[in-house]
């Protein structure tokens, strides 16, 4: 097996192709952005104005739900459902994930029990939830990772029968269909990121979606310090906000979100069809009734098989000048703070996260690139 950076007489690309590149408004809603910033300025109020409001109905028609409270980031939204469920003691939650998953649980004096995801998936396992709830349980925290849909309604299922509060982290999911209905009213609550590398680009935001008025009404003053208008708080909350500029372009990033979606999993059919089913590689299972919103495009590397490791092909591709990152890789139970941590089995998370390997995708990708990044990591497996 090599293990030296493959030496190339000279990149497939001249310039870097970024792993991500933010989803911004197309021109024709640039214009429109600027006289919703005229707006803001001339109206003085730069958060807590119109423009939030616009956005979090906006959002909740697209979505189908009732309630929909914008926060400062998905971090802050997590934190914040968290504290407004009343949730104590332990929070069951998948490993492969994002560390502001569980930072959120740990941010509200919750510990955090990780479980194991599926291996085709990549998302938590029912099966897992279910034994590892204990009376301590108050919560599961499901993940619907790279934007694939979590098992919504079996997760349901065991939280009705366990009387257990239900969250979904949809960081990456906006969008994304769960048969023909989008994702949002999942659970007791779904949140949504719209940072930079997300679907939908606020700068920095987040999007808490309910269809629970009275868990949406305690969201809104928790943002807010915990003050609902009284300056008499019931509630600890903090500054979560977003601001009116945030909003704006936010709301203008929901015009174009069908096309990225379909842009982006055009991207996703163009790698799969080149290394679906090559031997050694693997991909993310999309279950056939869900959309995903391909947030990200992750293969799996098996070393024996492939020929060359993850690691290998990441160098490789890098020195093609393709970005690629290998997320989750350590997943939650292998990272520093959270080793005291309660956890089951998560061999599938370990399987996964050594092997996983993410490539470039986004809606203004050329199609010409997405074939020749594939065809590119073909090449490798043939020449080691
Ligand atoms: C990005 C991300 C978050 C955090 O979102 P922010 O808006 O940056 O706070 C949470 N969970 C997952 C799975 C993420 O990828």
């Amino acid at each position: 097996m090599a293990t030296t950076s493959p030496q190339l007489a000279s990149p497939l690309f001249s310039a870097t192709v970024p792993i991500v590149r933010p989803e911004l408004p197309r021109d024709v809603e640039h214009a429109e952005m600027g006289a919703h910033w005229e707006r803001i300025v001339a109206s003085g109020l730069l958060t807590n104005g119109k423009q939030v409001e616009r956005f979090e109905r906006r959002a909740a028609e697209l979505l189908g739900v009732s309630e929909c409270v914008a926060t400062s980031s998905c971090t802050v939204g997590l934190m914040l459902v968290m504290r407004c469920l009343d949730l104590s003691g332990e929070i069951i939650l998948p490993s492969f994930t994002f560390f502001a998953s569980g930072h959120a649980a740990l941010w509200n004096g919750l510990e955090p029990v990780l479980v194991d995801c599926e291996r085709d998936s990549f998302n938590i396992d029912p099966q897992r939830v279910r034994e590892a709830i204990t009376e301590r349980t108050s919560a599961i925290l499901a993940v619907h990772v790279f934007g694939n849909p979590a098992a919504v309604q079996e997760l349901e299922a065991i939280a009705a029968m366990r009387r257990l509060k239900l969250i979904f982290d949809a960081a990456h999911a906006f969008g994304a269909r769960s048969g023909a209905r989008p994702l949002g009213g999942g659970g007791d609550a779904e949140v949504f990121s719209l940072s930079p590398t997300k679907l939908l680009v606020a700068g920095e935001g987040g999007l808490v979606t309910t269809n629970d008025r009275e868990l949406a009404r305690k969201l809104r003053m928790a943002r807010n310090y915990g003050d609902g208008g009284s300056y008499d708080c019931e509630i600890l909350g903090l500054n979560g906000r977003m601001t009116e500029m945030q909003a704006a372009l936010a709301a203008a990033g929901l015009q174009g979100i069908g096309e990225r979606l379909a842009a982006r999993n055009r991207m996703a059919s163009i790698y799969e069809s080149i290394l679906g089913e090559h031997p050694g590689i693997q991909v993310q299972q999309i279950d056939r009734c869900a959309t995903s919103s391909r947030k990200d495009f992750a293969i799996l590397i098996n070393e024996a098989e492939f020929g060359a490791s993850r690691d290998f092909v990441r160098a490789a591709l890098e020195s093609d000048n393709v970005q690629c990152r290998a997320y989750f890789d350590p997943p939650l139970h292998r990272q520093k703070l959270y080793q005291g941590c309660r956890r089951g089995d998560v061999s599938n998370a370990e399987w996964i996260s050594r092997r996983v390997l993410s490539l470039p995708i986004y809606s203004s990708l050329p199609p010409a690139a997405a074939e020749a990044i594939a065809r590119r990591i073909l090449s490798i497996r043939k020449n080691t």
